[in-house]
């Protein structure tokens, strides 16, 4: 078995006599059950004693049943349920000394001095003043009478740890709420059912959407579905928007386009501060263009529904990394959140996040939007400047137009692409269109509406350009190309190292070349993350909802019938990628898997056996589910059937088998929110980098570029997009088995085994030690190349 690097283990880290209570306050938001399961579970993996408090702080304050001791068992397939199963509730009483007085009490009696909160800034602001009470609470309870010396000596410092549950994501600090990612994939179901219906009609859609004093829910769905217009808050229109709104839809129509979407988020304002509603919106439209308008406001929808991949996945990431900020608390650690900044866990101080936050809104109040925009952080930023940069219809006439053709090969999302200037070419067929000369101009027009579909529209072969490197030299020169972007995944890697090495014989060659990994396998070297991967994860995720379907099958046949043989089960799921088992780890923490099993992580006889005697015991439980990822190169001789036929003969009599693989459907479907948006940043991003290539590199009337540099991976590395000159990133390869020969995501196995109770080390320094919001403020991206 592959162990992580470990320099400290866990069994340093013991939660022995301690004792945790998890509990969600405030608005609920999908995903919160993720980080309950996994403060739970890893409370009790480190021997602590661990509490629901239900219904936030009102169960807190009125003690009694709504403080319960929580077992392994209890937080069972809640991964998929939205909102929260313990329940959350507005407290007025907390506000009170008294009622957090009361509160105290109920802990002191339990021994309970860790509390994990998950909530909005509200619920953290009250954990804060909590804590700096509670000294004195504990005097005035012995004053009382209520309480003795030694409990007073027993539970003297409170430990706080806020984990930020919010659709809005609206919390400063941090780069996702949890919540935010499933409220995105809400509104995106909605936007694309409406593009679809709305084809047929000439049709001017006003979507409302959550977001009372933050705009990034609005902002980045109109970024994801290429919306005509955004109102948020933080940047309200310069005066005359009217004017200027008005102007570009009829520009719109005059150019055909059918369909006009407006994103309008709850708290937008004017500069003003006067509200801007859904309804104004609507009505300035149909008295001045008389357009068919229609109203569309969200509500609870985005607050509903299954949570994404990426938000269980964070959730449960952060519920672990909270237990591991109580346990390592010393009496002046200040309270604390964890966040994930890029895949990397942070704590940070969790009273300079609420004050940043805050004084966000006091910028918004005294009109100061730019400062709003940027106390909002980095990526808040970055995704309105994007914005702005894709939705400007003026780039076609007002960009001096370049005399360079760039030419794009194998494109999912190309959005944006004009804005550069340049003439762009699409190559359909990949490689193999590229020497077969299937190169086409292509408009802004042409690519409108591209981010929402599945896939990619111009085509894809996997042909290498190895044996046609003649007729692509030929081609480029025929057609003038001037620079190369290659969307693409391991074949895309290696043909743009082949074009690159054959520079020397090919002048037509010696163009600036960048490629963008889009891969649902996310086996590219030189990149954290490919486009594709996260819809993919969601698939496989949705995979749990059979977990449901055949309870609630199960449960109506035992209704119907008394119970014929047995209700245990165990699926065993194959997942794609290749020798990359990416989407098997990842996808398996996401879907509450027993086991996954991956090429990476070599196994045996005695790990499969070791399986089924856990699963065995778990059917022994109430749980009686079970769930087995096995990537698809894993094991060449430990098939999926194998793997199928020994768990059914080993089982036999306690749980039944069922096996699936899953094959296509994890790369079709719809594109994920953070898919169409990762890609719409890349590209630009990559454009932007062929813009200042082609410049540097043109003289004497003609682009010549040979260096290592001019021929790029744009990658995701932590959270900043990098370039990468593909010969560099050779060594970090292995050719043999597609894969990056370091993979960031392995440290996220001993989780997973973690919360499928498994016993096993676990590397904690890989986890986040306190930092500063500074650090993540926006004034200091961390490297100039930040997305
Ligand atoms: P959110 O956590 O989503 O921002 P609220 O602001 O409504 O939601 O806060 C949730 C609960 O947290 C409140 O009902 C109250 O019990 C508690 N709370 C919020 N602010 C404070 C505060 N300043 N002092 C004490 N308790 C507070
Ligand atoms: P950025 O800050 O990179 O412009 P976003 O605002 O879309 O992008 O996201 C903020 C951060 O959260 C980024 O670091 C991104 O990697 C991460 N993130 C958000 N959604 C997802 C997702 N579905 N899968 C993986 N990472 C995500």
């Amino acid at each position: 078995m592959v162990q992580p690097d470990t320099r400290k283990f866990f069994e340093n880290l013991s939660g022995d006599g301690k004792s945790i209570a998890v509990l969600t306050s405030g608005g609920d938001a999908q995903g919160m059950n993720a980080a309950v399961r996994a403060a739970v579970r890893m409370g009790l993996y480190v021997g602590a004693k661990v509490y629901f408090i239900h219904e936030g702080y009102q169960g807190m304050v009125d003690g009694g049943n709504n403080i319960i001791e929580a077992t392994w068992e209890s937080v069972s397939s809640m991964l998929q349920v939205g909102g929260t199963v313990i329940g959350s509730a507005r407290c007025k009483e907390f506000r009170t000394h008294e009622g957090r007085l009361r509160a105290a009490l109920n802990l002191v009696q339990r021994e309970i001095t860790n509390i994990c909160v998950i909530g909005g800034d509200g619920s953290l602001t009250g954990a804060n003043l909590f804590r700096e009470e509670w000294s004195g609470l504990l005097q005035e309870l012995k004053q009382q009478g209520q309480i003795d010396d030694e409990a007073v000596r027993n539970n003297s410092i409170l430990h706080i740890v806020g984990m930020v549950g919010s659709i809005d994501n609206d919390f400063c600090g941090t780069d996702m709420t949890i919540g935010t990612d499933s409220a995105l994939h809400r509104i995106i179901e909605v936007v694309d059912a409406i593009m679809t219906t709305a084809q047929s009609h000439q049709r001017t859609f006003v979507l409302e959407v959550m977001g009372r004093h933050c705009g990034y829910l609005a902002l980045v769905s109109a970024l994801a579905c290429g919306a005509d217009w955004v109102f948020i808050p933080e940047m309200p229109p310069e005066d005359g928007w009217e004017d200027s709104m008005c102007q570009k839809l009829s520009e719109n129509r005059a150019d055909k386009k059918r369909l006009n979407i407006m994103i309008v988020a709850e708290g937008a304002i004017d500069r003003h501060n006067k509200a801007i509603t859904a309804d104004n919106i609507k009505e300035l439209v149909v008295s001045r263009l008389g357009f068919d308008t229609r109203v569309t406001i969200l509500g609870h929808v985005q607050r509903g529904g299954t949570p994404s991949a990426f938000d269980r996945i964070l959730a449960s990431r952060m519920g672990v990394e909270a237990v591991l900020a109580l346990l390592e608390a010393s009496a002046d650690t200040p309270a604390c959140v964890v966040s994930l900044v890029g895949n990397q866990a942070v704590r940070l101080p969790l009273m300079e996040c609420v004050q940043m936050t805050q004084e966000v809104q006091k910028a918004m109040d005294e009109k100061k939007f730019e400062e709003a925009v940027r106390l909002r952080g980095r990526s808040f930023e970055n995704n309105l400047v994007t914005y702005r940069l894709l939705s400007s219809r003026k780039a076609d006439s007002e960009l001096p137009t370049s005399n360079f053709n760039v030419a794009v090969l194998n494109v999912g999302a190309p959005a944006g692409m004009n804005a550069a200037g340049h003439r762009m070419f699409a190559v359909s067929d990949g490689f193999e269109g590229l020497y077969k000369g299937k190169i086409k101009e292509i408009t802004w027009g042409d690519v409108g509406g591209w981010t929402g579909q599945g896939g990619s529209l111009l085509g894809t072969k996997r042909t290498l350009p190895g044996k046609h490197l003649d007729k692509i030299a030929e081609q480029m020169k025929l057609h003038k190309i001037n620079a190369l972007m290659v969307i693409g995944g391991f074949e895309a890697y290696m043909g743009l190292l082949e074009l690159a090495k054959a520079r020397d014989a090919h002048e037509a060659l010696c163009v600036p070349m960048i490629m963008v990994p889009a891969t649902v396998s996310n086996n590219i070297p030189g990149s954290d993350l490919s486009i594709g991967s996260d819809t993919a994860l969601n698939a496989i995720t949705h995979v749990n909802l059979w977990r449901f379907y055949f309870r609630y099958k199960l449960t109506c046949d035992r209704i119907k019938q008394s119970a014929s043989g047995t209700k245990r089960r165990v699926f065993i799921i194959e997942t794609m990628g290749g020798y990359c088992g990416y989407l098997a780890t990842v996808g398996g923490l996401a879907a509450g898997a027993d086991s996954v099993y991956i090429y990476e992580e070599p196994f045996d006889i005695r790990d499969l056996q070791a399986n089924v005697e856990h699963l065995t015991e778990k059917m022994k439980t109430s749980i009686q589910r079970g769930i087995v990822l096995r990537n698809e190169n894993c094991n060449e001789n430990f098939s999926t059937d194998f793997m199928y036929q020994l768990y059914s003969e080993e089982g036999r009599g306690v749980f039944d088998c069922r096996k699936n693989i899953l094959g296509h459907m994890q790369q079709g479907g719809a594109p994920s929110p953070f898919d169409r948006n990762f890609s719409t940043k890349i590209a630009a991003k990559a454009m932007q980098w062929i813009t200042r290539s082609l410049k540097e590199s043109f003289k004497g009337g003609r682009v010549f570029a040979n260096s290592e540099d001019t021929a790029c991976l744009l990658g995701m590395r932590r959270r900043a997009l990098v370039f990468q000159p593909v010969s560099h990133l050779q060594e970090e390869t292995d050719f043999v088995h597609r894969i990056p020969k370091e993979q960031w995501w392995l440290k996220l196995r001993p989780l997973m085994k973690i919360l499928a109770k498994y016993k096993t080390s676990y590397d904690v320094s890989d986890s986040g030690q306190l930092e500063h919001v500074s650090r993540v403020r926006p004034k200091e991206s961390h490297t100039s190349a930040a997305i």
